[in-house]
């Protein structure tokens, strides 16, 4: 249905009708022009060539002082999902399941699908401020559960996982000798401060990228962190796949991560007054939800909502946003990205509240 709406959206839009697309979570911000400076001097100095599957080790030694690991532990792939997809793949390609609280990232269960492995959800409640209960996820481990993912803050209701129950996940993943695949897109421009897995120590594995910090989404680069095996493996996946992310992209990306804080500022206040922006106009209607705590996204509730039928005949309003049903089972949900400019965002918001009386 999400991949529905999105075909549905482009072909208004190709028919000349504006579309407001809240739907998928790419930001209408550019990406920072010396970024673009970066990729474009590279190119003309020839770095245009096949090169290393580990990636660019400058770029590998700056991510590893970054995260204080060695850069032996750091793997560049195009893009977190890339990153994330491989993890899966080479956990799951003989089978067992794989825990995920839900709501989720559809790429996860549809991977999980894909690789034939069972994707077990620990399902958590706007009512509880999406909190998962450990029990309940302890309970889904069993002898042939290989990994558990863990998405920190949450895409699709950009809240922050409890530190404490953070503890407790990988108390349990620890004790059960499981490893979590924890995926930080977001954490770099979250609002409140996030845990990384890495503070922790341990076999985990961290999947994150430059899409969402650095408006970077077509560019399609990001990493993993790793023990040297997994990143071993994730390397020989590379070579027989994508050879090497484009040297120039990499170029790039070391430039992002030079210029760092100044940019994340800048995007993440965009997004604050964005979230706060929705949050006013979305609290004078019938919608329940959770505040951000990070970019991009609010995923409120009406009761009695069929949120398909709900985005279809929203789009005919000219705004698309995503059914709840994309995220696991939350039909009366439906996801807004707040990737669009502030008036664009007003217009849309406005039709949502009145769509939703
Ligand atoms: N993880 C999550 C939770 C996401 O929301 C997205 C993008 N929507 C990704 C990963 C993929 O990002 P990338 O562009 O780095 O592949």
């Amino acid at each position: 249905m999400l991949y529905e709406i999105n075909e549905k959206a482009l072909k208004l839009e190709s028919e000349g009708k504006k579309v407001i697309k809240l739907n998928i979570g790419d930001p209408d911000l550019k990406t920072p022009p010396e970024i673009v400076e970066a990729a474009y001097d590279a190119m003309k100095k020839g770095k245009t060539k096949y090169s290393s599957a580990y990636g660019e080790k400058s770029l590998r030694e700056k991510l590893g002082s970054i995260h204080k690991v060695y850069t032996e532990n750091v793997v560049i792939t195009p893009g977190s999902k890339f990153g994330i997809f491989s993890v899966m793949y080479l956990l799951l390609k003989d089978g067992g399941n794989v825990v995920i609280p839900a709501p989720y990232w559809t790429a996860y269960a549809l991977t999980a699908k894909t690789l034939g492995a069972e994707a077990r959800l620990v399902k958590t409640e706007l009512d509880s401020n999406w909190k998962i209960d450990l029990e309940t996820l302890e309970g889904l481990i069993d002898k042939d559960t290989r990994m558990i993912i863990l998405n920190n803050p949450k895409n699709p209701t950009s809240n922050i996982i409890d530190p404490k129950v953070l503890d407790g996940i990988v108390r349990i993943a620890d004790d059960r000798g499981i490893p979590i695949l924890s995926d930080e897109v977001y954490a770099d421009i979250s609002f409140a401060k996030t845990k990384s897995i890495l503070e922790y120590g341990g076999e985990h594995i961290l999947v994150t990228g430059f899409s969402k910090t650095f408006t970077m989404t077509g560019w399609r680069i990001g990493y993993v962190v790793a023990d040297t095996g997994l990143v071993e493996k994730l390397v020989k996946l590379n070579q027989i796949t994508i050879s090497n992310v484009p040297v120039f992209i990499q170029d790039a990306a070391l430039k992002a991560l030079e210029l760092g804080s100044e940019i994340k500022e800048k995007i993440r206040q965009k997004y604050r007054e964005r979230a706060k922006l929705a949050c006013e106009v979305l609290s004078n209607s019938k919608l329940e939800f959770s505040e951000p705590s990070a970019p991009f996204y609010i995923f409120p509730r009406r009761r009695g909502l069929d949120s398909e039928k709900f985005a279809l005949n929203l789009l005919d309003e000219g705004v698309a946003v995503a059914p709840g049903t994309a995220f696991g089972d939350y039909r009366e949900h439906f996801r807004i990205s707040l990737t669009a400019s502030r008036d664009d965002l007003k217009i849309a918001l406005n039709k949502i509240c009145e769509a939703v009386e």
